[in-house]
């Protein structure tokens, strides 16, 4: 991704400029970006792939894939070869740099051992809710483990033993030796070393022990030599706890910055309560249009451009906020709308007889592909006789500033001249409106009329699947359970609605993933379900850009 000179800088930027200037690291630019593969990445990830990714970029350095597979139960190959999908997906290419933290485990194995023999790790054999009751609390120093003194050729001892698997899970940890007077938790003696026997996806049967994510991450760091570890405030006050294990060890030592996660309106983010929304069915899997997954946005349409736009705008920044998903909604708009063709597609359609036009005869219309990109031409829609239009367009006692078709009244059809509706045919029974009947002028008639339909010809209507997508939650931040409801009771019951449309015969043809504006509807995205002969189509966004209402930009 090239960003214009004029790029906004942020406070990332600018300390690796500092650093480049003061040649702290050698001149180098090592960024990474390392998630769990226990879930698929979401558009918060996306903040932060874009962050380690471009800052790479920006400085002509690199930066890496990993996975910081550290916790064999949780993970699986799926969320590996998805998460590559999504990454590249989104642009970006790590080139050689693929790395695992599994293969790191010997590693961080050998460190631990060195930690031991400095007297600086032990092995602890405290329950987990004594270790909790030691530990303490802020504001009062915690007490130290009975274990605290053991010495050094025992915890080697004991150390090997977990690691051969002769203790069973729980029974003892590794535990750094640093200080449980420590206003930090997270200096209180932390564990470094669990034991689980657990298969892990990568190494199998090989270990037993696993290391404790705040052991393993800065030793990933430090290992691939990364210079800025770019990751999210909540990482902040494990910093000291990162900078002490890699001093003890005197080892190379990456310099950690933390920026504010994203949040987004009537989404939710954490990978728990995605996968929880997988589970118990409330969407159709990972990739469900609806779901803030960056599988499941690619899926409703929206591109990566967008994305990458997005998080560009909403910046790199020190404090949580709630960002409004009307911006991206906003950059989905403004992508699609310079690159999407237009056709014409009636999604509740109405039949419309214009009985001057003789039955069989036929009229080639020439219509614009795109208004936006004069290269991509027009094409020919043939208009006849019947032609189908959205009942939303018709009204049979006008509202005041209704200019669409009425009884007596004049419209004009996009690219094929006017109508006029001369009669209404209704069920008998119900008053429902099934027909319309009216008159046709041609294009160069001029009659005075305000508005402008869209219209699909019925003798060479498709009949399309089209799924109507809305905001997954009604509520603004169903993140937050502080008022006693779950995020699972906010699920917008209008989230997805199915419909049966009729579409121009251009769009019998089309591929999954290929978006189009569905004039004056929105933008839809073919969908992989399609079946032979009957195109799904998915609602990506509607033309309506509330954000650049909010922010007085439009
Ligand atoms: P979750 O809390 O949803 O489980 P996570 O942070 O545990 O997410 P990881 O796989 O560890 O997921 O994330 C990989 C990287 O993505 C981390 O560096 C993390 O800081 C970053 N990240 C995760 N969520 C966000 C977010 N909402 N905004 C920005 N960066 C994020
Ligand atoms: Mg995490």
């Amino acid at each position: 991704m090239t960003e214009s000179p004029a790029a906004p800088r942020n406070f990332i930027h600018e300390a690796v400029e500092s650093d480049l200037q003061a040649g702290t690291f050698g001149g180098q630019v090592v960024t990474r970006f390392p998630p769990e593969p226990n879930g698929y990445l979401h558009i918060g990830h996306a903040k932060a792939i874009c962050l380690d990714f471009g800052t790479a970029t920006k400085y002509g350095g690199r930066c890496h894939m990993r996975f910081d597979d550290t916790n064999p139960t949780a993970e699986e190959q799926e969320f590996v070869d998805s998460i590559l999908a999504d990454v590249r997906w989104l642009g970006f290419d790590w080139g050689e740099h693929l790395y695992y933290a599994s293969d790191y485990f010997q590693q961080m194995h050998d460190y631990a051992v060195e930690l031991i023999k400095q007297g600086k790790a032990y092995v602890c054999d405290l329950t987990p809710e004594q270790f909790k009751d030691y530990r303490g609390v802020p504001t009062r120093p915690g007490r130290e483990s009975p274990n605290r003194n053991r010495p050094v050729e025992e915890n080697l001892r004991l150390f090997e033993e977990m690691r051969q698997g002769q203790h069973p899970d729980g029974s003892l940890v590794l535990r750094a030796k640093i200080d449980m007077a420590s206003p930090n938790l997270h200096m209180r003696d932390p564990t470094m070393y669990r034991i689980k026997h657990a298969h892990h996806h990568r190494t199998g049967d090989t270990w037993c022990i696993y290391p404790m994510y705040d052991w393993a991450h800065g030793l990933e760091d430090s290992i691939e030599g990364v210079t800025h570890s770019l990751c999210t405030l909540e990482f902040e006050v494990h910093r000291p706890l990162y900078d002490w294990f890699l001093e003890q060890l005197g080892v190379w030592h990456p310099k950690q910055i933390e920026f504010a996660r994203l949040n987004l309106s009537y989404t939710i983010m954490s990978k728990r309560k995605l996968q929880q929304l997988v589970e118990e069915g409330l969407v159709q899997g990972w990739d469900d249009p609806r779901m803030p997954t960056l599988a499941g946005l690619r899926r409703r349409g929206v591109p990566a451009e967008a994305i990458r736009k997005f998080c560009e705008e909403v910046g790199i920044t020190k404090y949580e906020s709630l960002t409004d998903v009307a911006l991206l909604e906003h950059h989905v708009r403004g992508v699609l709308n310079r690159i999407a063709p237009r056709r014409m597609a009636v999604l509740r359609p109405l039949k419309l007889v214009l009985e001057n036009i003789p039955e069989g005869e036929e009229h080639l219309c020439e219509a614009v592909n795109n208004p936006e990109d004069p290269a991509a031409g027009t094409r020919p829609v043939r208009f006849g006789r019947e032609i189908y239009m959205e009942h939303d367009d018709f009204m049979e006692e006008p509202a005041k500033k209704f200019f669409r078709l009425a009884p007596g009244k004049s419209v004009r059809l996009r690219y094929a001249g006017f109508a006029t509706c001369t009669e209404v045919i209704k069920d008998p029974a119900t008053g429902e409106v099934l027909e319309l009947h009216g008159h046709w002028d041609p294009p160069d008639a001029g009659l005075k009329v305000k508005g402008t339909i869209h219209w699909v010809p019925a003798a060479h209507a498709v009949e399309a699947e089209v799924r109507l997508y809305d905001r997954l939650f009604a509520k603004e931040n169903p993140a937050d359970e502080s008022d006693g409801t779950r995020f699972t009771d906010h699920i917008n019951p209008e989230s997805l609605k199915v419909i049966r449309a009729v579409v121009e015969p251009a769009l019998a043809d089309v591929a999954p993933g290929d978006s189009f504006q569905f004039e004056r509807t929105g933008y839809f995205c073919v969908d992989p379900d399609a079946r032979p002969g009957t195109p799904v189509f998915n609602r990506t966004a509607t033309l309506k850009d509330t954000w650049a209402k909010v922010a007085g930009r439009g």
